[in-house]
């Protein structure tokens, strides 16, 4: 079924940033609410209190066992940014105390603002940042990583699918090389799951950070998968009632986690036919674009890529200008979290590209309603802008 969105000609292709919930995550959810359901507090002890925690323990070991993690490992958040931020900053505390001089921690310029965020503030206590460095596609080569730990590096952070080009790091190569080391690596798999097969427990990663909305669950819930053995400790960021073994008090919104956990089954069970779905329409969308545009090049990998992001910058056009004539589409332009500030991609100048190309940048992503109606009237908008705009522009003319 097609979503409706307030203008019936709207077409949505920015599901990275955040996908609709499915009838059955929502029905999930529903029961949970009202009278009849689970709405009772988890933490009290009487019959519905007792009711709604085995249900958010029932999630956990369903979830755990799509992750390939133990119940015990799971700790419930708000979304991928806490989880990022109880990682690295819980376990720099936990590890090095506050004020480290010395430790260190290696992170790419390509990791989302809730990575990089977190490793300034530990910059500010006096860990020292190393930047990872990445290829053309954004990919973190095996062996610079390997050249990067050393002695004092405590910590590394790694992204699994990244969120504006879809590139697929190595990460059971890197969790391997950094348990060598020993150098606790976290992972971001906000843009991961329901996009490739992961397991935490095969890939040895001692911590991975997960966000609902992403794979079709509801905002404000997420997950931090936190290693039992060997054993990784986190000092908690929020102090309170004590929940999830006193790392992230809170009173547990049983309606959240059920959909989370929906979401995921159904995005896992469907995992093999929606990345055909996607192969398909990302192919047909960037011929559609290529045929049609000289100079668009293509933000992303060859072949550790996800289906679901199809990233292109646009030679001869000023990104604003594309922005405001593509009001039918609802498309990223650098990720959306950062779209407030209208600064180029960082990501994608990280890769090379240059202001100009990086700000006229498109990041399509696509969702299980994505179809080939909603591609071709996309590339349809994008040819009939970039082809309007470099005909009004000086400069496209002096390119051509
Ligand atoms: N990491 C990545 C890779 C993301 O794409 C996002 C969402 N844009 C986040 C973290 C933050 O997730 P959340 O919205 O759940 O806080």
């Amino acid at each position: 079924m097609r979503p409706v969105y307030l203008r019936a000609e709207m077409i949505y292709l920015d599901y990275a940033a955040s996908a609709p919930l499915r009838e059955e995550v929502i029905e999930a959810m529903t029961r949970c609410l009202g009278v009849d359901g689970h709405f009772a507090n988890p933490s009290s002890d009487h019959g519905p209190g007792r009711a709604s925690a085995l249900l958010v323990e029932q999630a956990r070991e369903r979830f755990a066992a799509l992750i390939g993690a133990k119940p015990q490992e799971i700790i419930w958040t708000s979304g991928a940014t806490e989880a990022n931020n109880l990682a690295l900053l819980g376990a720099a505390e936990f590890y090095a105390g506050t004020g480290a001089d010395g430790q260190r921690i290696a992170v790419a310029k390509t990791e989302h603002k809730s990575v990089l965020d977190p490793c300034r503030q530990l910059a500010l206590r006096g860990w020292k940042l190393d930047w990872l460095p990445t290829d053309a596609q954004g990919l973190i080569e095996t062996e610079s990583f390997a050249g990067l730990l050393g002695e004092q590096t405590a910590l590394a952070s790694c992204m699994l699918v990244n969120n504006e080009t879809g590139v697929i790091q190595d990460i059971p190569a890197l969790a391997e090389l950094a348990a060598e080391r020993q150098v606790l690596l976290h992972v971001d798999a906000a843009q991961a799951l329901g996009k490739l097969d992961l397991h935490c427990q095969r890939w040895n990663v001692p911590m991975m950070s997960f966000s609902a909305h992403k794979f079709g669950g509801p905002k404000g819930i997420g997950a931090l998968y936190l290693r039992q053995r060997p054993p990784v400790k986190v000092r908690p960021l929020m102090f309170g009632g004590g929940q999830e073994r006193g790392l992230r008090s809170g009173t547990l919104a049983v309606h959240q986690i059920v959909g989370l956990v929906r979401a995921a089954e159904l995005a896992v069970a469907e995992l093999e036919r929606n990345l055909g779905h996607w192969q398909q329409l990302r192919q047909r969308l960037w011929r559609s674009l290529q045929d049609a545009l000289p100079q668009c090049l293509l933000n992303g990998a060859d072949e550790r890529q996800s289906p679901h992001v199809l990233n292109v910058s646009f030679a001869g056009v000023d990104g604003e200008a594309l922005r405001a004539d593509l009001d039918g589409l609802a498309v990223s332009s650098g990720s959306a979290c950062t779209s407030e500030h209208a600064e180029p991609s960082y990501v994608l100048r990280a890769l090379g590209r240059d202001d100009a190309l990086a700000d006229a940048s498109l990041r399509f992503s696509f969702g299980v309603q994505s179809t080939v109606e909603d591609i071709d009237g996309a590339a349809q908008q994008v040819i009939h802008s970039v082809r309007r705009l470099r005909a009004l522009s000086p400069l496209w003319e002096d390119a051509a």
